[in-house]
């Protein structure tokens, strides 16, 4: 499973976006939204998607129109976590966490501040605690 450290910003997206061939449209965000929306082509498939600037929530349509109705895939459904489309949606939308360079489990000796093996640090903001591991 994907882990990840933060959302993008929408300056982020804006340079992301034209490489990957989607269009993002900030008429939203512009007039003191939320939200911006993206279309295009998400590993051939079309979509578009809006996406929360503010607490990186995406939700999206297959096809090319935003309904009003219940979306067909959004980050708060797990449903397609394993599809590599989802997978790259979500590596557009977040950045990933690190993967640690030297897997020291509770953080020790690691410098990277949002490393996964900060996920089980017995410490407070990745401090470790004296006296654990031999
Ligand atoms: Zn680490």
């Amino acid at each position: 499973m994907l882990t990840f450290q933060r959302h993008r910003t929408v300056e982020e997206l804006r340079a992301l976006c034209p490489a990957r061939g989607l269009t993002m449209n900030t008429d939203r965000y512009d007039r003191g939204g939320d939200h911006v929306v993206l279309s295009g082509q998400i590993n051939g498939c079309a979509a578009v998607i809006l996406f929360n600037t503010f607490n990186g929530v995406f939700w999206g349509y297959f096809g090319s129109e935003l309904r009003g109705e219940t979306p067909d895939f959004s980050s708060g459904n797990d449903r397609f976590d394993d599809e590599p489309w989802f997978q790259n949606l979500l590596r557009l939308f977040y950045i990933e966490k690190a993967d640690c360079p030297i897997s020291a489990v509770g953080g020790r000796g690691c410098e990277q501040p949002d490393c996964t093996c900060k996920d089980d640090a017995p410490g407070e903001s990745g401090e470790v605690l004296e006296g654990g591991a031999a």
